[in-house]
């Protein structure tokens, strides 16, 4: 359990203002100087030191990532953060904009300065209005107090933020696409490789990050990767934002160390399963893209990246979407499957095409219309879709109903029946 002390973001729910006096007395912009001045193959270090995994779904190593940067580039180089935050169940990096915009902004500073990024672009969804509004507010106030700008905090490092509003589709949100739609074209994601850190941004050396990422870097430089690694779990280190929603009593977000069971997470933090503990049907525990788990799963499991991908699911955004025995539970694959295919850009056939398939399909399950053969077809098709496609929207697709199959085949089936045996009365 995360310690008062250890927390990072502690004004995650706008207890006080996010304006840049409060944020100083919150921690922000101390030392900032002090740090650039170490340099920046210090900071990379002590980034890779801390184990720190990136918070925006894929969970790759944040300092890994960075020393892929080429050093001996004379392109310019550029740090493009993701708040995009669309998938399904999240609402961390909003959070974040809302109330501690400054450790964002502080955090752009340092890790763009460890990159060698004099420009960063902080990409956000368009629909938060709101948001992007108090962002712009924040960044203006570190301009007019010389944080960032020219001579960025006096450490004689010139940056820029940019805050560009997206359009609102969500495959905007996969990082190459970003890419794309940044540089004026439509956000269809780019074949890998060449990675961003070699050719992004206009053909330039790019790192990019997710808010929630890149917030957390200035406390890891300020307390040492040591505290960080300490908090949470070999190879699962530090303290992360899980958003819990659905059917819980006080849907909350909540910063706590990786690892901690999902149970206590639940009933600590977010009132309980509506109707107990008992009443628990299922919980999809990284957002809508990752497999379910059943409850005799939920009982144990532990909230980290390893544990999740032990028991055939993923850590993902962290976004729990907890369901009840009300649940239609195929009804509610269904429309998943419905997002995915609707957002599918079309570059990729087995995407494009089997999106639609499996949502098809899913629709006439929740009806009951089909046979139990199918359910292996079903299968057998989500499976051809994953991992044969551009980009991580095909898997998106498919892991729904993945998690659906392995663990809930019996309803699926069940349904089918009563369906047929409805019809031979009729
Ligand atoms: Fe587009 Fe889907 Fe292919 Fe991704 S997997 S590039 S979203 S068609």
């Amino acid at each position: 359990m995360l310690k008062h002390e250890d927390h990072i973001f502690t004004n995650l729910n706008g207890y006080n203002s996010y304006k840049l006096q409060d944020a100083k007395s919150r921690g922000s912009w101390t030392d900032t100087k002090k740090i650039i001045e170490r340099g920046s193959n210090w900071i990379i270090n002590e980034i890779r030191l801390s184990d720190l995994r990136g918070r925006g779904g894929a969970g790759f190593p944040t300092g890994l990532k960075w020393s892929f940067i080429p050093e001996k580039s004379n392109l310019p180089k550029y740090l493009v953060v993701n708040a995009d935050e669309s998938e399904p169940g999240t609402c961390k990096d909003r959070d974040i904009i809302r109330n501690e915009p400054h450790k964002l902004i502080e955090g752009c500073l340092l890790s763009g300065y460890a990159i060698g990024a004099n420009i960063c672009y902080i990409y956000i969804r368009g629909e938060f209005y709101n948001e992007a509004k108090i962002l712009q507010n924040a960044i203006d106030e570190a301009y007019e107090n010389g944080l960032i700008g020219k001579n960025s905090s006096k450490s004689n490092w010139n940056f820029d933020i940019f805050l560009h509003r997206g359009a609102g589709a969500y495959i905007a949100g996969e990082e190459t696409a970003m890419l794309e739609s940044l540089e004026g074209k439509k956000a269809q994601p780019r074949l890998k490789p060449p990675f961003p850190a070699i050719v992004g941004l206009y053909g330039c050396p790019t790192i990019i990050n997710n808010v929630e990422t890149i917030a957390v870097i200035p406390d890891i430089l300020k307390r040492g990767s040591a505290w960080f690694s300490k908090l949470g779990k070999p190879n699962n280190t530090g303290s992360k934002i899980f958003c819990i929603s659905g059917h819980v009593n006080k849907p909350c977000n909540v910063e706590e160390e990786l690892g901690i069971p999902l149970k206590v997470l639940i009933e600590k933090y977010a009132g309980g399963v509506d109707g107990g503990w008992n009443n628990l049907l299922a919980v999809i525990p990284g957002g809508s893209s990752v497999p379910l788990i059943p409850k005799k799963i939920c009982d144990d499991i532990n909230m980290d990246f390893d544990s999740l991908e032990k028991a055939n699911s993923a850590l993902g955004t962290a976004g729990v979407i907890v369901m009840n025995k009300s649940t239609d539970l195929l009804k509610a694959i269904a429309r998943i499957s419905r997002f995915y295919k609707k957002e599918s850009c079309g570059q990729c056939t087995p995407c494009r095409e089997g999106a639609g398939w499996m949502w098809r399909v899913m629709e006439r399950f929740s009806k009951g219309i089909g046979t139990i053969d199918e359910i292996n077809t079903l299968y057998e098709v989500s499976k051809e879709v994953e991992g044969h496609t551009i980009c991580a929207l095909g898997d998106a697709a498919a892991w729904p109903i993945q998690g659906l199959i392995k663990n809930f085949r019996p309803l699926i089936e069940q349904t089918i029946k009563k369906n047929n045996e409805k019809k031979k009365v009729a």
